[in-house]
Order: structure tokens, then C-alpha cells, then sequence
């Protein structure tokens, strides 16, 4: 199967995003930048022209009845004006005729609408800045029209020359910052690439011990998702392998005493038996069906506790209640193993619980004190109320169980001394059962033991809230 890899199209998606900020930033920022150069330029030729049309106004001769320059001041002031090129003066007459001119080569219609003000013109010689400016009679002098006109040419070339550059300078930026978005893309997203490739390997293979262990810089959003991934990955081993031995466990269990059946009737069968045999065989066989029956009934319920993790119903239950009845169906027990059994259960003690799985607790760990305790020994069933928990403990004077039995005593199917236990009926999943029902209701439970002086198991539950 071909896996898509969805942190790759993410690669590209991140670098294409990047770029495209990186190219409308570039574009609004020179954008900008060359509007304002452009406008600044404009200004500049604005104000030269004004500074000339003042100067050639000053050079009108004032003493003739005529519309023309000083002939004595025009050559060096005006000369001078000029100097710039692409610099043209025209003086008009108020109909628009040309009076007077200077410049290069006379390329500007004069006559177009005289209107004070600027004014550019798009001619066959590019385009052109105009200013106009009205002239007003003085003396004998006649009324018209002073423009002073200014290629705007090299402007053009520059702004061109500007923006050439722009359009070669933004597809080599591009190109620079989708090189290192991809390589930021590359860096962030490196553990992602990790992630499923794990990942595949995890589900092609069903390795599960397969882990990341991604050692980020700082404590990202990354090695967070790495962690999870890898926790999951614990989590999914832990589970996988406590089924399996579980499986093989049971498996185990279910096989000792259906070998034993068999011996059984293939000894039985092996010659003709007296009718007493026989019945002592079927006798020995009930017995160990009944075991089959229990460890088959047990597994169930261990299987079904498992199942219904918190969705197990639970109900308002007088625990005072319950307890006082199952003391009272352990008690002919007690009795018949010549034991002190004594209770002490305070009224009104309530919890959310589910009565039939309380009941089952209890009685294994009754029946357990009961059945490793000796003759005369005493078996004690205490509740008392400790802050918002109700504790309950099941004591003996007992046989005890050693330290080394003590961590592993919840385990399926663990037993302290497997064939003592196996000869008293114990299917070793007394204790994992009371565990999983103690869970159930949010609870806890421990033990505390002694060997040769007793052993108490403590469960607590959470004390009923009444609001
Ligand atoms: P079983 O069904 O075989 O009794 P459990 O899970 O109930 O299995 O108990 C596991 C083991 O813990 C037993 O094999 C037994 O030896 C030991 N055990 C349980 N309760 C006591 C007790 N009160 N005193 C001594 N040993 C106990």
C-alpha cells in the first residue's frame, strides 16, 4: 500500500504561503518606495520649472510696447537657465502666437488651450512638463502667455531604468526566500517526517516498539506531539503485551485440568473398573469441571470488568448494609474453620457502587482471610469513615505472605504457592477481579501482610457527596 505523506504537501504549502508574503510584502514595500520617488522627482521639475518661469519673467523687457525679452539682459540670464536640457521657453502673445522662444528645436504645440498651471503633454519626442503662467499688461506692454516647458525623458529613463530592476531583483529574492522557507520548512517539520515514518513502520510491521524519541531545543509544540506519539506507542505495547499474556496465561490455566480430565479417563478406561472406581473417577472429574466452571466464570467477568472501563453503572448503595450481609453469609465459614470472625460497621456509610461486583470483592477477600487463616486465628472486617473516603479492611491472624509475593499479588493467575493453591480451588484471579472492581468505583486497594502474623487488605472509596 502506498502511503500519502501529508507532512510533505505541507512542506510545500508552507513555502509556497512564505514566499507569497515574502512577494507581497517586496511588492508593497518597493511599490511604495517608487511612487514616492517618482513623486519627489515630479516635484523637483515642478519647482524648477516655477524657478524659471520667475526668472524669464524678470528678463521682459518693460520699456517697449512689445511682448519680448530685454535683448540687453537675455543672453547671459536667460543662457543660463537653460543650461539645463530639454529646458524650452515660449512667449506667447494672449492669441497664442509664438513671440519669442528658446530652446532646441521648437517641438511643442503652444497653442493647445492656454491655461495657467502644469500640464503634461505626450508628443512624437516623449512626454513633456509645461508651466503657464499668465502675463499682465504693465505700461505699453501688452498682455500673453510665459510657458516654460521640461522634457520629462530622463525622468521616464530613470523610472524604467527603476523599475527593471525591480522586476529582475523580486523573481531572484523569490527565489532566495523559497530556498530558506524550504529550508525552515525542512527544519520544523523534520520530526513530523519522523512521526509517520514511525508510524508506517508501526503499521506495516506491527512493531510496537518502535519509538521517536525526538530531543527538540526547546519544549515545542513538536517534541509535545512527539512525547504524546510516544506515550501512545508505551501504551499500546503495554496493552498489547499484557493480552498476550493473558492469552497464553489462560490458555495455560485452561490446560491443566483439562490434562487432568484426560489422565483421569484414560486411566479409567484403560481396563474394566468396579463400580466404585468409577464413581470415585466421576467424582474426582466433577471437581475438576467445577474448577473449569469457576476459572471460566472468573475469566469472563475479568474480561467484561476490563471492557466496561468507565461506563459501569453505579448506583446510591448503603455500604453498612452490604457488608452486614456479607458478614453474615461468611460467618457459618468462620464457624466451621474454628475462627473468630468480628465486624465492625458503622451505620449510614454510603457510595455510588454497583452491589452485585461489591459483593463479589468482599467475599474474596473474606473467603481468602478465611482460608489462610488457621484454627482459633480471628478474621476482621472493620469500615470507618477518613476524611471525604470511606476505608474499609479485611484482616487476618494468618498465614501471611512474604514481601517478595507482595507486588505481584494483583497479577492474574499469580499465586503465592501455586500447588497449595490450586489444591484449595483458588483460580488466581481473586485478587485481579477485587482490583479491577475496586478501579471501577475510583477507588484504591493495598495490602499490608506480615508473614506468620496476618495480612490486611485496605480498599477505599470516594464517600458519597450528598449536595
Ligand atoms: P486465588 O483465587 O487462588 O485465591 P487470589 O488472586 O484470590 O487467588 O489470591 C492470590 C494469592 O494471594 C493466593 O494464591 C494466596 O496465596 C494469596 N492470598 C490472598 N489472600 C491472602 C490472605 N488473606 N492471606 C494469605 N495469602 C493470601
Amino acid at each position: 500500500m502506498k502511503y500519502r505523506k501529508p507532512w510533505y504537501n505541507l512542506r510545500l504549502r508552507l513555502v509556497a504561503w512564505y514566499s507569497l508574503l515574502a512577494g507581497l510584502s517586496m511588492l508593497v514595500s518597493d511599490g511604495f518606495m517608487y511612487l514616492r520617488f517618482r513623486q519627489t522627482l515630479f516635484d523637483q521639475i515642478d519647482n524648477a520649472l516655477e524657478v524659471t518661469t520667475i526668472q524669464a519673467l524678470k528678463n521682459l523687457d518693460d520699456e517697449v510696447d512689445a511682448l519680448m525679452f530685454d535683448p540687453r539682459q537675455e543672453a547671459p540670464a536667460l543662457a543660463s537657465l537653460l543650461n539645463d536640457a530639454g529646458v524650452e521657453i515660449y512667449l506667447l502673445a494672449q492669441d497664442g502666437s509664438l513671440k519669442e522662444y528658446f530652446g532646441d528645436s521648437l517641438t511643442l504645440p503652444t497653442q493647445q488651450g492656454l491655461q495657467p498651471g502644469f500640464k503634461t503633454l505626450v508628443t512624437e519626442n516623449g512626454r513633456w512638463r509645461l508651466y503657464t503662467q499668465e502675463i499682465l499688461p504693465r505700461a505699453d506692454r501688452p498682455p500673453g502667455w510665459l510657458t516654460v516647458a521640461r522634457s520629462l525623458q530622463p525622468v521616464d529613463i530613470t523610472l524604467q531604468n527603476l523599475l527593471n530592476q525591480h522586476l529582475l531583483k523580486v523573481p531572484l529574492l523569490l527565489g532566495m526566500v523559497g530556498l530558506g522557507g524550504l529550508f525552515l520548512a525542512n527544519r520544523a517539520l523534520k520530526p513530523i517526517g519522523q512521526i509517520t515514518r514511525i508510524a508506517e513502520q508501526v503499521s506495516v510491521s506491527g512493531d510496537l516498539t518502535q519509538r521517536i524519541r525526538y530531543q527538540g531545543t526547546t519544549d515545542d509544540e513538536l517534541e509535545r506531539l512527539a512525547t504524546m506519539f510516544d506515550e501512545m506507542l508505551d501504551s499500546l505495547q503495554a496493552t498489547f503485551e499484557h493480552k498476550k499474556r493473558f492469552t497464553a496465561d489462560a490458555s495455560h490455566e485452561l490446560r491443566t485440568p483439562l490434562t487432568t480430565l484426560k489422565g483421569r479417563l484414560h486411566v479409567a478406561l484403560s481396563q474394566p473398573r468396579t463400580a466404585e472406581i468409577y464413581q470415585e473417577t466421576l467424582q474426582g472429574i466433577e471437581q475438576e469441571v467445577d474448577r473449569l466452571i469457576r476459572l471460566s466464570s472468573d475469566l469472563l467477568l475479568l474480561s467484561r470488568l476490563e471492557q466496561q472501563h468507565q461506563d459501569m453503572h453505579l448506583e446510591l448503595i448503603d455500604l453498612s448494609d452490604l457488608l452486614a450481609a456479607i458478614a453474615e453469609q461468611i460467618q457459618p465459614l468462620a464457624d466451621l474453620q474454628q475462627l473468630q470472625f468480628s465486624t465492625h460497621i458503622p451505620s449510614d456509610l454510603q457510595i455510588q457502587g454497583s452491589p452485585d461486583h461489591l459483593i463479589r470483592l468482599f467475599l474474596n477477600l473474606l473467603d481468602n482471610a478465611v482460608k489462610h487463616t488457621s484454627a482459633q486465628g480471628k478474621v476482621q472486617l472493620r469500615a470507618m469513615v477518613q476524611g471525604h473516603c470511606i476505608q474499609i479492611n479485611v484482616s487476618d491472624t494468618g498465614i501471611g505472605i512474604s514481601p517478595k509475593h507482595l507486588p505481584h499479588l494483583f497479577e492474574r493467575f499469580y499465586r503465592v504457592e501455586k500447588s497449595r493453591s490450586r489444591t484449595i480451588g483458588g483460580t488466581g484471579l481473586g485478587l485481579a477481579i477485587a482490583q479491577e472492581i475496586v478501579h471501577r468505583h475510583h477507588g484504591a486497594i493495598a495490602v499490608q501482610s506480615q508473614p506468620g502474623h496476618g495480612t490486611t487488605f485496605t480498599v477505599t472509596f470516594p464517600k458519597y457527596n450528598h449536595r
